[in-house]
């Protein structure tokens, strides 16, 4: 606790002295992947990827119940069948997640392309709409290459530069830079949300910023 204090102590100091804004590393990994906040954080998505799925699930049942009990073009069991069958669906859904989460592995990579694309849609009742789409392509050190695809919106496309050297957390969903030494913005390693360069931990789920 004590630590905390002082590193946000340093972090107001920092907004208000362009000498140790300067003087902050940002180059290199960060050892902070190592803070128990993010095994905490990954243990807990995975809580509420389970809870969320079964209380779905249960709305699903009891609602095709209803459905069933007081619709004249289906009765019970048939509809209750079709609850459990969808109940089953959010539950496989949310074990599909938490298994992809825990046998993501940790990787390195470099951003090789980036690409700006105009794309259209066709929305349910017909119309299309366009939307762009920003793609930022990055080649693993085993060859194979990822791609992070954005809709409408570019700060992702214009964070990452051609020639980055990433690297991809395990269970985590963003790309920690090697050099971070030119950026204003961070993005949390855990929840994917902006903050501020000067931060140490992100706003939205407390974890410790990667810097
Ligand atoms: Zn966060």
């Amino acid at each position: 606790m004590l630590k905390k204090d002082a590193s946000q102590l340093q972090v107001i100091d920092s907004k208000h002295s362009s000498e140790n804004k300067n003087s902050i590393k940002l180059v290199g990994y960060s050892d902070k992947i190592n803070d128990p906040a993010f095994k905490k954080y990954l243990k807990n998505s995975n809580r509420w990827s389970g809870i969320f799925s079964i209380i779905l699930g249960i709305v699903a049942i009891i609602g095709f119940y209803i459905y069933g009990e007081s619709s004249n073009e289906m009765d019970n069991p048939q509809a209750l069948f079709i609850g459990f069958g969808i109940a089953g669906m959010f539950i496989s859904i949310a074990m599909i997640q938490i298994i992809g989460r825990k046998r993501s592995k940790t990787w390195d990579g470099i951003v090789i392309d980036k690409k700006i694309k105009k794309k259209n849609r066709k929305s349910k009742d017909g119309y299309a709409s366009s939307y762009i789409q920003y793609k930022v392509l990055i080649k693993k050190n085993n060859g194979k290459e990822h791609e992070i695809i954005v809709e409408d919106d570019d700060t992702i496309y214009n964070y990452y530069q051609i020639g980055n050297v990433v690297r991809h957390h395990a269970g985590l969903n963003t790309f920690e830079k090697y050099d971070k030494s030119k950026d204003e913005i961070i993005f949390c390693n855990a929840c994917a949300s902006l903050n501020d360069i000067e931060e140490d931990y992100c706003f939205r789920c407390h974890c410790p910023l990667l810097k």
